[in-house]
């Protein structure tokens, strides 16, 4: 250890000791943090989306919405990593609201070109506790002239734990405006299914980590099915996330999934490029 060896900084509970080397990561990430509030007001993020298909038909069915921030200086930064600062620090509603309305643009500009196509806006946790979102959403619905069944949203099972009665509410409230809500990673968290059935919400999107390796020597396909099985039972639609190969597909074919999305069909594009990938993928199979 050199003379720039261990300090101790007070933390919010206390002490948190830091190396030199965790000290330089935590002024990365509250520099990255404020060059993120710039970067929304510069215009920095784009809107990516990628690919969902039914799996019976192999028709395309919609997109999910996927936030990139491309910085003028250090390139494509990790949608991870920003996302995860952004949720720590409690800043991410700017974030969501400039993610709503490219996504509202995007659909629109989509229906004005013929194509309709669903576009799935992720939340977080703090989106559940903002008590203007709903009003927000429903105000965009009204001046985009979108209609209900084309935005839909994703959440994970954590963001109903920190306070279950707001997120609730507001689950419900969105769920009054028509639109269809997935949980995503599921799986990775502790709900039971019979829990979550009770919740206003349409379909399940398996995390990747079980669908990727399916077809691999482990449990996965176990997880994978009766998941699929044991969500039909209860109503909800399927969705497999990280379908990375041919033979996964054809597993979850097999099994009854109604969706794919994964790398196998396609990565996330720049939203402007989907138009024109869209065109492609009906034409090959036709
Ligand atoms: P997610 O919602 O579970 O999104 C799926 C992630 O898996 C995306 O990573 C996508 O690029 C990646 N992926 C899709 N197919 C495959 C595959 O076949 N193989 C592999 N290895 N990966 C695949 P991405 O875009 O880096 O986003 C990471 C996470 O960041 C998302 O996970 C979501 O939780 C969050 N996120 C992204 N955009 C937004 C946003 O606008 N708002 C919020 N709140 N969170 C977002
Ligand atoms: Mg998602
Ligand atoms: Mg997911
Ligand atoms: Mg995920």
């Amino acid at each position: 250890a050199s003379a720039a060896m261990d300090q101790v900084r007070p933390g919010r509970s206390g002490y948190a000791i830091y190396t030199a080397g965790q000290e330089q990561e935590s002024t990365r990430r509250l520099a990255l943090l404020g060059d993120l509030n710039r970067a929304i007001k510069d215009n920095e993020l784009r809107l990516y989306c990628q690919p969902k298909v039914d799996i019976p038909s192999g028709s395309v069915c919609g997109a999910e919405a996927l936030v990139r921030w491309i910085h003028p200086r250090h390139g494509m930064i990790s949608t991870t990593e920003f996302i995860q600062l952004a949720e720590q620090a409690g800043t991410i509603t700017p974030l969501t609201n400039w993610m709503l309305e490219a996504a509202f643009s995007q659909c629109h500009a989509w229906h004005e070109a013929g194509l309709e196509r669903a576009l799935a806006v992720n939340l977080s946790a703090h989106d559940l506790y903002d008590q203007g979102l709903v009003d927000r959403v429903r105000g965009m619905f009204s001046t985009w002239g979108v209609g209900p069944e084309l935005i839909q949203f994703e959440l994970t099972e954590g963001t109903l734990m920190a306070d279950p009665d707001i997120a609730l509410a507001t689950l419900f409230n969105l769920k009054n405006l028509d639109v269809q809500l997935f949980i995503d990673d599921y799986g990775t968290g502790y709900s039971s299914l019979s829990y979550l059935r009770a919740l206003p919400v349409d379909a399940l999107k398996i995390d990747r980590s079980f669908v990727t390796p399916m077809t691999a020597k482990d449990n996965s396909a176990v997880i994978v099915n009766s998941t699929i099985e044991l969500g039909h039972n209860l109503d909800l639609k399927i969705v497999a996330e990280g379908v990375e190969s041919q033979d996964v597909w054809e597993q979850l074919a097999a099994a009854g999934c109604d969706v794919a999305q994964g790398f196998l069909i396609s990565r996330p594009m720049p939203a402007d490029e989907f138009l024109a990938w869209d065109a492609g993928w009906r034409r090959a199979k036709a």
